[in-house]
């Protein structure tokens, strides 16, 4: 056996380090291996890839300690690991780090204060698959080893009892499965669901355990006491031996890619896990990512689709009032509206009969605070945050706050620039419409679902309690509220203004207001009966004819990609053409520019070098639509290609060259990026 072994340390280094193992440890080491290592004056930790049988010419440390607490990574996991350190540009021992836990195994776990992280509760009865269930459920089962699968379901048509379904036979299979649905989804209504089906066999991780908690729910998965585990994007570092299937629920939510530090996306790492460990993976969505769906038409992912809710309840009816018109009307009447502007006739009466009726109502805008922005009228000043390039929000009646870096500050209505003109606010937020919604309804009961109001996990799950349990009338709330949510007796849901988010600079803007349309709508008239009036949506807008509106008011899906595709085709945006975004920050603004023109440079000259980068357009470099955030100012550049493969060969080329930039410009690569802002 070698005597030199390459080692995965857990410091910002981006390739591993060998070292020498002692004489003491032959025999004892082996790939997947944790171990200390000595790195400068301290001791760090690391994972042993495996030996090497070259030596660099310069004398080595030795391996310091085996850390046999840990069992060796699985095989499969650990390619995994290193894929993605490899993928998305970051430190491979930074990697291998997240895939153990914060604290040190408790040999006796003492009683805990808190709640357990699952509740017990009684076995549910597998109800019968209906048709397209079964259907669904077979052909995935169908395949062997590892195949993709996009379960398109339209919301309510029963995907997560496919997902239960897939997990028994995996289970009765002697294997183990791994579900992932976006944090916000990661309820105690949804845990809950799996625990009463799978009684102890489930672990959950999520972002609010405490280090302890987590530290537990991880043991519990390694040691094999427990056979499902449920979680977050995080939950992929869990080293899971002998996994059968992985999961995702709601395969389109942006959430599954982490902005910062190691900028992965988990559906996407998810397929590559099912891929090392030749399982089968589980997509689904009502509204599936234009990536996952180009994928199952060209037959790279099998398509299984849902076409109708369970037990013959339908679709909500989705309604577009046109505010522009509504507007018009009013600035023509002489009779004054008693309405708030933001508020159509329509959507008052709908409330009003919906609550007559005792059912609940949900308004939704994404958008919290009083308003969005204070604005002096006379010279047309608005006041922006000092460090970002951004407005103020009004938050109550005297509080400006900034929603990127938590600046605040109070308000004062004399104009600081002119200091004549009295600030005004403009704009709506959740804030304020629950204000007025109060003075509309003051008999109802309201609550507020925002990040103001909703701090914690268990605010969401008070505020989930208080629903099911009928204590609220009308739930107001930003996008907290879009998603997976399933209340019994909402069945009117209002957008209060749906173009939020139309303009904001980023081709995927249409894809993400079709989502978030849709599955707004999906909250509505979840569990009306066949033979009851549907659910209801009312889509308030000033672009009535917005494809993302009209086709999901369509529930056309397909319809909508289509139309999408074109436009993507036509730039070789993704789907079609792939992308890294290199971020450029630095508190000097001239060097910022300086530096990417630099690399920019750089980028050209590359091409003009290598054929194999012939194909690769460089885009910009160009100040990002946020020329500043926290006082540091902002710059980016995209490489766009056809291959994932040359742009990560030219993105590693270009970063190679970082001693080359000067000091105080921070760099960030971000492959397949979300946020291009
Ligand atoms: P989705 O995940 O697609 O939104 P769910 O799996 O949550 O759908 O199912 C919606 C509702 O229908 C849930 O209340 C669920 O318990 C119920 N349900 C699902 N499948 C069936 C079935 N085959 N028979 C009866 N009820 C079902
Ligand atoms: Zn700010």
């Amino acid at each position: 056996m070698s005597r030199f072994w390459s080692v995965a340390v857990d410091a910002p280094i981006d390739e591993a380090l060998t070292y020498l193992a002692p004489p003491s440890f032959e025999g004892l080491l082996r790939r997947g291996q944790a171990v200390d290592v000595p790195l400068g004056k301290r001791i760090a930790r690391g994972v042993l890839l495996g030996p090497k049988t070259e030596a660099p010419s310069f004398s080595l440390k030795e391996i310091t300690k085996i850390i046999d607490e840990y069992p060796l990574l699985p095989e499969p996991f650990l390619k995994w690991l290193e894929w993605v350190a490899q993928y998305y540009f970051h430190p491979v021992g930074s990697v291998t780090s997240l895939a153990f836990p914060p604290l040190k195994k408790m040999i006796a776990p003492r009683a805990s204060k808190r709640a357990a992280v699952i509740k017990a509760s009684g076995p549910s009865q597998a109800p019968v698959l209906t048709a397209e269930q079964r259907k669904t459920v077979d052909g995935v089962l169908a395949h062997k080893g590892f195949s993709t699968h996009l379960v398109f379901g339209v919301t309510g048509s029963g995907k997560t009892e496919i997902y239960m379904h897939l997990l028994q036979e995996i289970l009765a299979k002697g294997q183990r499965g791994l579900v992932l649905v976006p944090e916000i989804s990661l309820t105690p209504q949804l845990i809950q669901r799996f625990a009463a089906r799978f009684g102890d066999q489930i672990a959950v991780l999520h972002s609010q355990l405490t280090p302890r908690e987590r530290t537990n729910q991880w043991w519990e998965i390694v040691d094999g006491k427990k056979n499902i585990l449920i979680g977050a994007r995080s939950a992929l570092f869990c080293p899971i031996d002998n996994l059968g299937m992985v999961i995702v629920d709601e395969e389109h939510e942006p959430s599954f890619k982490q902005e910062e530090k190691l900028k992965y996306h988990g559906r996407d790492c998810a397929v590559m896990l099912g891929k090392f460990f030749q399982c089968p993976v589980v997509l689904g969505s009502a509204t599936p990512s234009l990536e996952s769906w180009k994928n199952s038409q060209e037959g790279r992912y099998h398509l299984h689709r849902l076409f109708e809710r369970v037990e013959g309840r339908s679709l909500p009816n989705i309604e577009i009032i046109d505010m522009r018109e509504l507007k018009q009307q009013r600035s023509l009447s002489e009779v004054k509206s008693d309405l708030p502007s933001w508020l159509s006739p329509q959507l008052f009466s709908a409330m009003k009969e919906n609550l007559d009726r005792k059912k609940q109502v949900a308004l939704f805008l994404n958008r919290r605070g009083m308003a969005p922005m204070v604005l002096c009228p006379d010279c047309g000043y608005i006041h922006e945050c000092p460090n970002c390039d951004i407005s103020l929000t009004l938050h109550g009646s005297s509080h400006l706050v900034c929603h990127y870096c938590d600046y605040h500050e109070n308000f004062k209505e004399l104009c600081p620039d002119c200091k004549q003109g009295v600030m005004t606010p403009l704009g709506l937020g959740t804030e304020m419409l629950e204000q007025e919604i109060a003075k509309l309804f003051p008999a109802a009961r309201i609550a507020r679902a925002d990040r103001d109001e909703i701090t914690s996990r268990a605010d969401l799950e008070d505020l989930i309690e208080r629903m099911e349990t009928g204590e609220i009338d009308i739930l107001i709330g930003t996008q907290m509220i879009a998603k997976g949510l399933d209340f019994t007796q909402l069945n009117l849901v209002g957008l209060v203004l749906a173009d939020v988010g139309f303009n904001i600079p980023d081709f995927r803007s249409p894809e993400r207001s079709f989502q978030l349309v849709t599955q707004v709508s999906g909250r509505a008239g979840r569990h009306v009966k066949i033979d009851e009036e549907p659910g209801r949506v009312i889509v308030q807008t000033y672009n009535p004819s917005h494809p993302s509106l009209v086709f999901s008011q369509q529930n056309d899906f397909v319809g909508f990609a289509q139309q999408e595709l074109v436009h993507r085709e036509a730039l070789l945006y993704p789907p079609f053409g792939r992308l890294i975004s290199l971020r450029l920050q630095g508190t000097d603004l001239e060097k910022v520019q300086a530096t990417s023109q630099q690399i920019a440079e750089m980028a050209t000259q590359l091409k003009e070098k290598f054929l194999s980068y012939e194909k690769i357009e460089v885009l910009g470099p160009a100040q990002a639509p946020l020329s500043r955030v926290r006082g540091k100012f902002r710059y980016h550049l995209l490489l766009k290609g056809p291959e994932m493969k040359d742009l990560n060969k030219l993105c590693r080329h270009l970063l190679g060259n970082e001693k080359l930039f000067p000091s105080g410009v921070r760099i960030f690569a971000d492959v397949d990026p979300l946020n291009l802002l």
